[in-house]
């Protein structure tokens, strides 16, 4: 066996204690995380061994495994110190993009340069951010309307994507909501390039949405996106953001008990549910996507292996999605083969990044013609 010599640097350290790496000083080394981490059903990843590095401070801030974590959390399940490895990636990353170590991948730099330069990962043009909705009828929000619904970035752009926008305003029109759209001023919520690492430009995007919603009187915001969802209620508070947010699982799932929603047409169709991270293990939201899908009549709904906590993440957290990932290591396909597994037609998600993802799975592993991916909007409005 090699033994690899190292020269410990404390100033390294610091510097990734500095950027929020304070959970570097709880890991006990155990390697518990390791076994859970999924980049090790895909490749190998000794997260420990990363810990141990970052410890050291002999991270080697140039090699593609800083870059590997999604954040699905899986690990922090396992931990029996509770190290938040997200936040200690991100401080990894931080010593990255804001300290100017290391090398930062080239398609994850063009994602946030646009974000800086336009307000969307994608590149697209501010000034056509709510386009999707302009044959919809659909009011953009005012003072005094009970809630904004705010569709993410890959909504508003992406063609298939946007798909769950437009279905979630013909749920909200068939229910008479009171709610409004935000104009083009408004840009990425920034969830995924604050893990990504780069802090500055997160809050420059934080403080320009609080100002609009905080300007316009905002008090609830319904989001389509988990990635949302977890910013808009979790970390937003800090810039001054302070709002009710709901997922829109959470508000059909309301909806459907308080008999303010009706089904009308079956779907005969056999569904499986795919868990997002971000809902899932960061906010325990489990119940109520399968409450909505069993309750729309002709579904036959069937769990795949890896569910709720133990969710296979599709890859797409953290910036992830922006980044290469090669053949024979997207999670999103393995997932892929869990959802033809139990035989299911549908794959119902509930977050554009895992519907992006698993887009273009079902075209690399040729299941098209087999697996559909619905977002839950798409599914309910289908059959109202
Ligand atoms: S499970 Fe927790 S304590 Fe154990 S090696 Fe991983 S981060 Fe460290
Ligand atoms: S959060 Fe997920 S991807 Fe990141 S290190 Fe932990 S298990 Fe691996």
């Amino acid at each position: 066996m090699e033994i690899e010599l190292l020269t410990p640097s404390k100033e390294t350290t610091d510097i990734i204690l500095e950027e929020g790496g304070d959970d570097l000083k709880s890991c006990f080394q155990c390697g518990l995380c390791t076994g859970v981490c999924p980049w090790n059903r895909v490749t190998t990843f000794s997260l420990r061994k990363l810990i141990h590095k970052a410890q050291l401070g002999v991270v080697d801030f140039e090699d593609d495994e800083v870059w590997r974590c999604v954040a699905c959390n899986a690990c922090v399940e396992r931990c029996p110190r509770d190290v938040q490895m997200p936040l200690l990636m991100r401080a990894i990353r931080r010593v990255i993009m804001e300290v100017g170590a290391g090398i930062v991948p080239h398609s994850l730099r063009i994602s946030e340069k646009n974000i800086s330069a336009v307000g969307n990962p994608l590149g697209e043009p501010a000034e056509k951010r709510m386009d999707w909705a302009k044959d919809l009828g659909v009011k953009t929000f005012t003072k005094g309307t009970e809630m904004l619904y705010f569709p993410c970035c890959y909504q508003a752009y992406d063609p298939p994507t946007r798909k769950a926008a437009i279905a979630t305003v013909n749920i909200l029109k068939k229910i008479k909501a009171d709610f409004g759209i935000p104009d083009n001023s408004v840009v990425c919520c920034g969830e995924s390039i604050r893990k990504a690492g780069a802090e500055s430009l997160y809050r420059k995007l934080a403080e320009t949405n609080i100002k609009i919603f905080n300007d316009l009187g905002v008090k609830k915001i319904l989001v389509t996106s988990p990635h949302c969802y977890h910013t808009f209620k979790d970390e937003y508070p800090e810039f001054g953001g302070n709002y009710e947010v709901i997922h829109l699982s959470q508000y059909l799932d309301q909806l459907i008990r308080g008999g303010k929603l009706k089904f009308t047409k079956p779907l005969v169709k056999k569904v499986t549910y795919h868990d997002s991270c971000c809902l899932g293990r960061y906010q325990r939201i489990y119940d109520e996507h399968r409450q909505v899908l069993t309750s729309i009549p002709g579904i036959e709904f069937e769990e795949m292996r890896d569910n709720r906590e133990y969710s296979l993440c599709c890859g797409g957290c953290a910036g992830r999605l922006w980044m290469e990932t090669k053949k024979g290591e997207r999670f999103s396909e393995l997932r892929l083969e869990q959802v033809a597994e139990v035989g299911a037609e549908i794959l119902a998600v509930s977050c554009p990044y895992c519907m992006a993802n698993f887009n273009d799975a079902v075209l690399t592993t040729g299941k098209s013609e087999t697996i559909e991916i619905k977002d839950l909007s798409e599914l309910v409005s289908e059959a109202l």
